[in-house]
């Protein structure tokens, strides 16, 4: 499949004397339209400002002999050099509205305008949580809409809205599982967690005060049920299992798995990281799930590069759900939505849980993410339920047209059990000695992709994770899998301009374990030194 393009050129082949590279060295350092950019410090100077303030005069001073004596030594910029600073330094980025973003478990899908618009609206963009209640009835109700469509659409009983993260959701459902053993004065010390797991697992339990033990997979890359079972007794908490799982496949035991967890007494945590593969077509709730998270940020289409923001709601079975955290939306009988806060929650709990008030407390200050619910919101109306349910279907079918576009080039370790579900798995067996999934990786940046997930899963070695998410188009995914393929021959032909990719980009390699382990986070004035 390693044919010319609609302008003739060739997979692999640098257009001869069209590469910005490969020119003259210019004055500037610049290529076109690849600028080179100082950093603030470099470009800004003490003395210019992009403010002109007036001189505040000697008031009386009230710090009482704290004020700072010498300048702060911040460098200022007038207003076109600090919007020409930052737009010519995110042209140096990748971006999902720039092209496909392959990179799997982080289901990076077009962000529909839509929501910008919907959550930009001042009555839910200009909202603060210390405005009295009377004036925010709108955005409260948002939140329990979305609720009910969040609770609606995984079976569950109860969600807790405020975590602000997959991460900090689990965090959240973990401590409603210890809050219901404590309940019963039941105290474990173990949770499960599949040698798939993501990281943020193992590290939620861990932070828990949980023990955390591996389960294995089998060589189908799913849960082993039979060592789960062998391995549940009375010190075990509960289970975390992410399903759909890191490789890529649902975990077809989820229910034997969430009974066996059950009769052992302990409860079943699942990661809904990857709900948008699901979404509208299985309900955890049916699955047997007592908690799981659900990134808004990426099932349900909201911008998420860099790290943020984020949005974890997590749903609740009716065991789990006396406690949750504070604070709830509830509708009562006059037709309101209600916030409800500690003084309110000890009704709440009689009437909805038949019970006194066990919450363990809240995971943040208020009431969570509204930039994202606004988002989450309108993305979820804008598609209905059946909307939903093509989501969850053209993501598995997309994925499925990468694995199987491709599996005879690179090595598809769960290919032969069967089709993958949001998310193509691939491993470096085959490429030729000295050259790694790195560097393939690397390649990718020169053919104007964002590199997808590597070395995740652990259980796979040299894994690379795709996916495509539903909003691609097939022309995106056939000219993502050309260069991929282009690549992954180029592995195999052990094509040593690979070691030194990317030859394209604003930087070629940079020492990554270094720039991790000794981040340089401070800029030395030269002139001082
Ligand atoms: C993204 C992800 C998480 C963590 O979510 P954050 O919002 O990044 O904290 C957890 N598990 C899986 C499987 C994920 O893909």
């Amino acid at each position: 499949m390693s044919t010319p393009n609609a302008s003739g050129w060739k997979p692999g082949t640098p257009v001869e004397g069209h590469n910005a590279m490969s020119g003259p060295d210019t004055a500037t350092g610049n290529r076109a339209l690849m600028l080179e950019e100082p950093l603030l410090f470099e470009i800004g100077h003490v003395e210019t400002t992009g403010v002109d303030l007036p001189d505040p005069g000697s008031g009386a001073n009230r710090l009482g002999g704290f004020e700072r004596s010498e300048a702060i030594g911040l460098p200022g910029l007038s207003e076109p050099e600090t919007v020409r600073h930052y737009t010519r330094l995110s042209r140096q980025n990748y971006a999902i509205d720039l092209g496909l973003f392959p990179l799997g478990s982080c289901t990076m899908k077009h962000n529909p305008r839509l929501n910008e618009k919907i959550a930009r609206m001042p009555g839910f963009a200009d909202v603060h949580p210390l405005q009295p209640v009377d004036t925010v009835r709108g955005a409260l109700e948002v939140i329990n809409e979305l609720a009910h469509w969040l609770i609606d659409l995984t079976g569950m009983h109860a969600v807790a809205m405020s975590p602000k993260a997959g991460a900090h959701g689990e965090l959240c459902g973990i401590l409603c599982i210890r809050a219901a053993l404590e309940a019963r004065g039941d105290a474990r010390e173990v949770i499960l967690v599949p040698e798939s797991a993501h990281g943020t697992n193992p590290a939620t339990a861990a932070f828990a005060g949980y023990k955390v033990e591996d389960i294995p997979a089998t060589a189908e890359g799913r849960v082993d049920l039979e060592a789960l079972k062998a391995r549940l007794g009375p010190d075990v908490a509960g289970v975390m299992i992410t399903n759909p799982n890191t490789c890529g496949l649902f975990e077809r035991d989820m229910k034997a798995i969430s009974d066996a967890v059950h009769a052992a007494g302990g409860f079943v945590y699942c990661d809904g990281a990857n709900f948008n593969a699901i979404v509208g077509k299985v309900r955890p709730g049916d699955l047997g799930v007592d908690a799981m998270h659900i990134n808004l940020h990426k099932t349900f289409s909201t911008p998420h590069g860099g790290g943020g923001p984020g949005s974890g709601p997590v749903v609740l079975s009716e065991a789990l759900a006396p406690f949750g955290p504070l604070p709830y939306t509830a509708r009562t009988e006059d037709g309101v939505v209600h916030l409800i806060e500690e003084e309110d929650a000890e009704e709440f709990a009689k009437e909805h849980f038949g019970g006194a008030l066990q919450h363990f407390g809240r995971m943040t200050a208020f009431h969570g993410q509204m930039g994202m619910f606004t988002r989450a919101l309108a993305y979820i109306l804008s598609h209905g339920a059946d909307g939903l349910k093509q989501v969850a279907e053209d993501a598995v079918l997309n994925a499925n047209y990468i694995l199987r576009s491709l599996d005879d080039v690179l090595d598809a370790p769960f290919g032969p059990s069967g089709p993958c579900m949001h998310e193509a798995l691939f491993s470096d067996k085959g490429f030729a000695v000295g050259l790694s999934t790195l560097d393939l990786a690397k390649a990718m940046i020169d053919e104007g992709y964002h590199p997808m997930t590597m070395y995740f899963p652990l259980v796979v070695h040299g894994a690379m994770l795709v996916e495509p998410t539903e909003t691609e188009s097939k022309a995106a995914l056939d000219q993502f899998i050309m260069a991929l393929r282009s690549v992954a021959e180029r592995a195999k032909e052990g094509d040593e301009s690979l070691k030194t990719a990317p030859h394209y980009a604003p930087r070629r390699r940079l020492d990554e374990t270094q720039a991790a382990r000794k981040p340089v986070l401070a800029w030395n004035d030269p002139d001082m030194a």
